[in-house]
């Protein structure tokens, strides 16, 4: 069991959980549970994202908004992690950069809400939190939270990276299977045949490497690291553990966590709990936050300035991140803290469609990466990823691209739990297109 001496600070959107018997037993359960990830995985990801702090690689960050225990299936999983592969192999192709690559899976189970209600036709009811807390259905008890959920998440979490850790170590994400990954409906459209001719080069060189009496073991496997926004406490905090090589405190949730723009109060529990733990971390930055709580936000979570430490996501909105960034910017650089910079470019360009459907407009989307890859050209500082929600599946969720989802589209697949995620289609179109700016600055 963990005895970590937690202070007690203010802690931002947690459920309110009726049975404290049970929560008790629930954080009890989840104290002695094995680990999911190891400190030493943690360790490797910080120094592959300090190569990214200093240009010398690109994150990719992507998954579902809200992962749930419904769609934890074979399937669905390989769906997801064949269009991260995709994108990945997109991005290291087109810009000849090393691509981290980072899930938002195993883990992504808890979500902040701006209101602690929900009203549909006049009834008023809790707001969904995530599966870790409370069910989707719009039914008084679906939506009472219940803490051997989170007991749920460890377990739903295990099976998805157990089988991630299967994909991408045994062979399925063996550089002689990107045909593969590009099979089903991905395949007919347009930016499935662009990548169908990249494949058929990578194919050309791997066959002349071979040729050559070249055969690395890198082609074989990748390296896929699980991330999730640290939100629940009640599951982090018993999920923490002090590491026997070194003594240090790691949160075995996952490889990579991230504070929430609702809970990244400089004083507030959830800071404090990252500032603590040796995982490499990310804090979400809206278009509200300035130079003076970034300089705060530095000091407290990479006191040391370690290098890959410390990733700012900023989520500005296409609007605003040509007028907000800069001055961050200018004083990150000034201060002389290594971060990585990554883009987010889903949470501020959130919008409501005429049919009521929660919604993002693909050219928002690649204005805001734009914007930010404009903005560190000019600061001289390096765009070190991008931070997407995305799905395998043909869903239609977020309108336009090439594929073109529109309004009357939304109602056919909007299948989320939570917020409109870009589809494979659309996720790969996003990554020729991120490539072609990241070949621009390189
Ligand atoms: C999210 O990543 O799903 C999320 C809620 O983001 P943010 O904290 O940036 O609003
Ligand atoms: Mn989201």
């Amino acid at each position: 069991m963990s005895a970590i001496n937690w202070p007690d600070l203010p802690a931002a959107q947690q459920p309110e959980w009726p049975d404290q018997t049970r929560l008790a037993q629930a954080r009890a359960t989840l104290a002695v549970l094995p680990p999911l990830v190891f400190a030493g995985e943690c360790d490797e990801l910080t120094n592959k994202l300090a190569a990214a702090a200093s240009g010398n690689a690109f994150v990719l960050m992507g998954g579902d908004c809200a992962e749930t225990f419904a769609a934890n299936t074979a399937d669905s999983i390989r769906a997801r992690l064949k269009t991260v592969l995709q994108m990945a192999i997109v991005l290291t192709y087109g810009a000849s950069l090393p691509v981290v690559k980072i899930g938002r899976i195993a883990g992504q189970y808890g979500k902040p809400r701006s209101s602690g209600m929900e009203t549909i036709d006049g009834v008023s009811l809790p707001s969904y939190r995530g599966d870790a807390v409370n069910g989707l259905d719009f039914t008084e008890e679906s939506r009472i939270p219940d803490p051997m959920r989170l007991v749920q998440m460890y377990h739903a979490s295990a099976s998805a990276l157990n089988l991630v850790r299967a994909f991408t170590q045994g062979g399925y994400a063996d550089l002689r299977q990107v045909h593969s990954w590009n099979q089903d409906f991905v395949h007919s459209s347009a930016p499935g045949q662009r990548y169908e001719l990249m494949a058929g080069e990578i194919d050309r060189a791997l066959a002349f490497m071979e040729a050559c009496g070249t055969d690395p073991e890198e082609f074989r496997r990748v390296d896929f690291y699980a991330s999730h926004e640290a939100l629940l406490l009640d599951y982090e905090k018993p999920l923490t553990r002090v590491d026997s090589r070194t003594g240090n405190l790691y949160d075995v949730s996952g490889h990579f966590v991230w504070i929430g723009e609702r809970t990244r109060d400089l004083d507030g529990a959830h800071i404090d709990f990252a500032s603590r733990i040796s995982n490499p971390i990310g804090v979400k930055i809206g278009p509200s936050s300035t130079p003076e709580i970034i300089l705060g936000l530095l000091e407290k979570l990479n006191p040391e300035r370690i290098p890959g430490r410390l990733m700012l996501i900023t989520r500005m909105g296409a609007g605003k991140i040509r007028e907000v960034l800069p001055a961050i910017v200018d004083v990150v650089k000034e201060s002389g803290h290594p971060v990585v910079w990554m883009c987010d470019p889903m949470h501020g360009n959130t919008r409501e469609a005429a049919t009521g459907h929660k919604t993002r407009i693909f050219d928002d989307v690649v204005d805001e990466v734009r914007g930010f890859f404009e903005v560190h050209a000019t600061a001289g500082t390096h765009p070190g990823g991008i931070h997407i929600e995305l799905t395998g599946d043909d869903v239609t969720e977020c309108l336009g691209g090439i594929s073109g989802v529109s309004e009357a589209d939304l109602p056919f697949r909007y299948e989320t739990a939570c917020d409109p995620r870009l589809n494979r289609v659309q996720s790969l179109e996003l990554a020729f297109t991120v490539a072609d700016m990241l070949r621009a600055v390189k």
